[in-house]
């Protein structure tokens, strides 16, 4: 392909791109197709002879829209939110058409810069301790991880490296592998998949401890566990909060596990993949307590600041520790300029080698949207989760789960699990909303996060009206089945009908006051 069919097709593809998310309404957010239907449908080989572009763009239509989530939607409500924009999109774009992988600062000088700059001025916009921005005094900065898995995983691999450091002067009678054989680390049963799994590729057991009654992780608890370990040889390493669980966004108690965590030398670390977006408003400033007092932090910039897949900001206060722990060098890899101050070379800031040219597409994001602009799209997912609420609570036959926080509402229908599985089920069946379930104390619940590249009040109406209608349409099933197991006698089930009728009110239902 040349510079002028790359035209072309380059062209072609914006629009496609541009009539894709403008009529993504068109579209049920979830699929039809069974597994394996792409498999059966393309070659086993790829073509001899080159293709033209113009039969590649239709088979994206043909082939690969079928078998999309619409995760731009805004009938998904699963999960969290994974952001798009349109600036975001050239962004990627711009990055992929420099082509460059910016491992150290003379690979691209512009990458390396660029992601200092943008680091510097989120956790200005967040609000966050002077202390993790590369222009403060201290060794504190900010880097573009892909995934808050690796931001984990990056803090669990750099705090296990300087406890084994420091245990050459505090357990000089253990041998180094003596000492990793008894590292341990915590976080809480509520944090996601992706803590255990650091865990397991850091060769580290995290402790997964219960969170209390309100799905938080607080000190005490924290304290008793690290007391416990210690008093059995164990040598505690990290802790990994959350701020705004995946289940129900709750918040850890940051100021009191940073007491326990100050007073046992144990790194904190804390994950606010999603919740991060709260932290860039007034009204939310709580969501910050404690933050000062933290060695490292993620927030997911493709989950709540319009910046696409993948793209999760980490700080850490003392880059110095990760950077001693990661540090491997090749001749190949020196230049003139490494090791100032002000440069980092992020290739030891992170697992892989190459990397990204990432902050060009938060930088393009950012200043065409402007703070105010990122401001208003999390005060917007605030308000419609509100909206969502609002629903819940006055339809008598659901109740909450959790409170409402930030775009994420947790609830379900009353009475036991199945009630939820079977309109969950439903929900799927149709396809018009998505919606994914989470359990807790045996109880399961429907998560209804705010997401999609557009969300509006509208689109609010629309999933209530599906999830309250197919709860209907439930009630009424279940209570034929029952009817239908045990039909004693005409009168029982002329009765029972009537009943239902009435309950049903001829398709509305009641209203709590
Ligand atoms: N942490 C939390 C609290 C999450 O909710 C998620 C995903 O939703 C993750 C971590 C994992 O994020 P990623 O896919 O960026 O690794």
């Amino acid at each position: 392909m040349d510079a002028k069919e790359f035209r072309e097709f380059g062209k072609a593809a914006v629009d496609f791109v541009a009539d894709y998310l403008e009529n993504i309404r068109d579209h049920e957010v979830l699929p039809t197709v069974e597994p394996g239907y792409l498999l059966d449908l393309l070659p086993k080989q790829m073509p001899e002879e080159p293709e033209p572009w113009t039969e590649v763009l239709s088979d994206i239509n043909r082939v690969i829209k079928p078998g999309i989530t619409h995760w731009q939607s805004p009938n998904m409500h699963g999960y969290y939110p994974t952001s798009t924009s349109y600036p975001s999109i050239v962004g990627e774009m711009l990055a992929s058409g420099f082509g460059i992988i910016g491992f150290s600062w003379i690979c691209s000088p512009a990458c390396t810069e660029l992601e200092v700059v943008v680091m510097d001025w989120l956790a200005k916009f967040l609000k966050l301790p002077e202390h993790f921005q590369h222009a403060s005094d201290g060794p504190g900065g900010g880097v573009i991880q892909g995934s808050a898995s690796e931001a984990v995983l990056v803090a669990v691999l750099a705090a296990r490296e300087q406890a084994v450091l420091s245990c050459k002067e505090t357990h000089p009678e253990l041998s180094e592998s003596e000492v990793r054989g008894k590292l341990i680390a915590y976080s809480s049963d509520q944090s996601n998949s992706c803590i255990e799994k650091a865990g397991v590729l850091a060769a580290m057991p995290i402790k997964l401890l219960p969170a209390d009654e309100d799905l938080i992780l607080r000190g005490d608890t924290l304290r008793k566990a690290i007391e416990e370990d210690v008093a059995a040889g164990l040598i505690p390493v990290i802790c990994i909060a959350t701020l705004g669980t995946t289940g129900t966004c709750a918040y850890d108690d940051i100021e009191s596990l940073a007491d326990v965590c100050q007073a046992s030398k144990v790194w904190l670390h804390v994950d606010a993949a999603y919740a991060g977006g709260g932290f860039a408003l007034e009204e939310c400033a709580e969501l910050r307590r404690g933050l000062d007092r933290v060695d490292s932090l993620n927030f997911n910039l493709h989950k709540f600041m319009l910046v696409n897949f993948d793209c999760s900001a980490m700080w850490l206060r003392d880059a110095n520790k990760v950077v001693d722990s990661f540090n491997v060098d090749r001749i190949y890899l020196k230049h003139k300029h490494e090791g100032q101050s002000q440069i980092p070379d992020f290739r030891h800031w992170q697992i892989p080698l190459g990397r990204r040219f990432r902050a060009l597409k938060v930088w393009i994001t950012f200043r065409t949207l402007g703070a105010e602009g990122l401001r208003n799209h999390v005060r917007k997912h605030i308000a419609l989760a509100q909206q969502f609420e609002s629903f819940v609570r006055n339809d008598s036959r659901f109740e909450m789960v959790a409170p409402q926080a930030l775009g994420l509402v947790c609830f379900r229908p009353r009475g036991d699990n199945e009630n939820t599985t079977q309109l969950l089920q439903r929900l799927m069946e149709r396809k018009k909303i998505y919606m994914v379930k989470a359990e807790h104390a045996g109880r399961q619940f429907l998560r209804f996060a705010v997401c999609g590249m557009d969300a509006k009040p509208s689109d609010i109406e629309f999933a209530w009206t599906e999830i309250e209608s197919q709860l209907t349409a439930h009630l009424a099933e279940k209570s034929l089945a029952e009817v239908a197991r045990k039909p004693s006698n005409v009168s029982d089930l002329t009765q029972h009908f009537q009943m239902h009728l009435a309950s049903d009110g001829g398709g509305t239902h009641e209203k709590s006051q």
